[in-house]
């Protein structure tokens, strides 16, 4: 491989998020192979991709993914959504009008797109959701260390104070927790082990966590804390979609529950 083109991919729908099985872009067959109708919203990174991975009916009840380029005939990108945060990155509208997909464009067999996009996605999660925050918290910590060692007030330095230190002491405990749980679904992956739960535990933990952490730097920051002059008030903004993308925390619980109900103690207890 040699990384020359880029791609994202493209699952969500206006009519489905979460449910990603309720799409309703589909893919016919016919004898040059596939015809792709349908759109997309919410596509990451868009205007920079070469292609995209998109999920289309196949079937009644059957998804593939197919690999779509750009600039094919009857393929429009259409607006950049403008978000709260992330400002940095394009999150496009997608639109296919009978686009023509050679039969080489099906990615792995008919009818088991689902089954490899969620695979695919579930390890891209622990690295893109939960490392990503682990490090976005840990920087921002790191911030709010060295503010409230030199911000003075009372005569003293802040981080003097018990009720900001409970700010700090919070953080550094959470940033750890947060931590070794992306470290062992990461060594579960390597180990070859399912990890489906464990990163859905980290994507709710993590996400959640960054949100705790920026919050208190706001705070600790006061006013400048809120101020475009510094970066805390773009960390804060940035990090409330953790919450929402890649599954929203709803879903991942879902699924810790239900595995959890089903499998019982082994989620929780390194003993069984
Ligand atoms: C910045 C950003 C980047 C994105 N990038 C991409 C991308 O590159 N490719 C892509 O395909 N998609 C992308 N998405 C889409 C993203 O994955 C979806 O927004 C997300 O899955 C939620 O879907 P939704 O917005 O339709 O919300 P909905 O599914 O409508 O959910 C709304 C609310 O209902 C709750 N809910 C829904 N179902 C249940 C349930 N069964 N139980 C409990 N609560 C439930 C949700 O938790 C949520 O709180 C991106 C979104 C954002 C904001």
């Amino acid at each position: 491989m040699q990384g020359l083109r880029t791609c994202s991919i493209a699952i969500t729908e206006t009519g489905a998020g979460s449910d990603a099985a309720g799409i309703k872009t589909s893919a016919r067959k016919t004898d040059a192979g596939w015809l792709l109708n349908g759109s997309k919203c919410f596509i990451s990174d868009g205007q920079w991709s070469d292609f995209f991975l998109v999920s289309a009916k196949t079937g009644e009840k059957e998804i593939s993914m197919f690999m779509v380029d750009k600039g094919l005939p009857g393929f429009t990108v259409g607006k950049d959504q403008l978000m709260m945060g992330l400002r940095g990155t394009p999150h496009l509208e997608l639109y296919f009008d009978d686009v023509v997909l050679e039969p080489l464009t099906l990615l792995g067999e008919q009818g088991q797109g689902f089954k490899l996009a969620m695979g695919a996605l579930n390890v891209v999660r622990l690295a893109q959701v939960g490392a990503r925050a682990l490090g976005k918290a840990s920087h921002v910590l790191e911030l709010m260390v060295n503010y409230v060692n030199e911000r003075k007030q009372f005569g003293q330095k802040i981080g003097d104070f018990q009720l900001v230190q409970q700010h700090i002491a919070d953080s550094v405990i959470e940033v750890n927790a947060a931590r070794w749980m992306v470290y062992k679904a990461a060594w579960m992956l390597d180990q070859g082990f399912d990890a489906r739960e464990q990163i859905a535990m980290v994507k709710v933990y993590a996400a959640e966590m960054l949100g705790r952490v920026v919050d208190r730097a706001v705070q600790l920051f006061g006013g400048m804390g809120f101020c475009k002059e510094l970066p805390i008030e773009r960390y804060y903004r940035d990090a409330r979609v953790y919450r929402i993308f890649d599954g929203t925390s709803e879903i991942h619980r879902t699924v810790v529950a239900k595995s959890t109900l089903k499998k019982g103690a082994v989620l929780f207890d390194v003993h069984r």
